[in-house]
């Protein structure tokens, strides 16, 4: 097991958070936690939270940190919490990072370490627009890491591969300018706390997965 275990995984979009966690999920019980499955459950659920929860997202308007704050704070209350998490998209802005803290001194906890994945720009606009996916299956692939066989053409199916709006080179410009005005200033703050450490997430996947596991341990 590892040493570290209340987690916070912070990086920009394209920088493989998602593959890196997927992979550490096979061998950590810590329960992975990303705000969109907070949502679905408390909305699912119909608790008060996914009450209010819901109506901003039906608006489809920005559910307000202190919402968002309180769920994540009731998810982290629960049993499977009790020895660790890793939560993924959440905090994701100064105050949010606060309000997290905040939630986690009401069960005498805190964080232990924020792991930032760093990659260069270039580097994750070429990740984010590179995707295809198939129309009659679904499976993706990537134009840089995973080509299908033959251009064009799902391996599995046969189907047509396409690229979906949302990974068109102005959905990652602005998918990673978001980032930069909202995000990106944890960095300091997490910093400042010094619970920050940087992982290379510009390598191949199994080099920055070793050094993920490196600075868990
Ligand atoms: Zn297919």
């Amino acid at each position: 097991m590892f040493k570290m275990k209340n987690l916070v995984l912070l990086g920009p979009p394209g920088a493989g958070k998602g593959t890196l966690s997927a992979m550490l999920r096979e061998e950590s019980s810590l329960p992975h936690i990303s705000t969109g499955d907070i949502f679905r459950v408390e909305i699912n659920k119909g608790s008060e939270l996914g009450k209010k929860a819901e109506e901003y997202v039906n608006k489809g308007q920005l559910v307000p940190d202190e919402i968002v704050a309180e769920m994540t704070g009731s998810r982290l209350e629960e049993k499977d919490c009790a020895d660790g998490f890793i939560l993924d998209g959440f905090p994701r802005t100064v105050r949010q990072a606060e309000l997290l803290e905040k939630e986690l001194i009401k069960t005498n906890r805190k964080l232990d370490l924020v792991i930032y994945f760093k990659a260069e720009k270039d580097l994750l606009i070429k990740r984010l627009t590179a995707r295809l996916t198939c129309k009659s299956c679904g499976i993706n692939f990537n134009k840089i890491f995973a080509r299908p066989r033959k251009e064009g053409i799902c391996d599995e199916c046969g189907g047509e591969l396409f690229q979906r709006p949302d990974d068109s080179y102005e959905t990652a410009v602005n998918r990673l300018k978001v980032y930069e005005e909202q995000t990106s200033p944890l960095i300091a703050f997490y910093e400042d706390k010094k619970l920050l450490s940087e992982i290379n997430a510009g390598l191949p996947k199994e080099e920055s997965y070793t050094a993920l596991l490196k600075v868990l341990k």
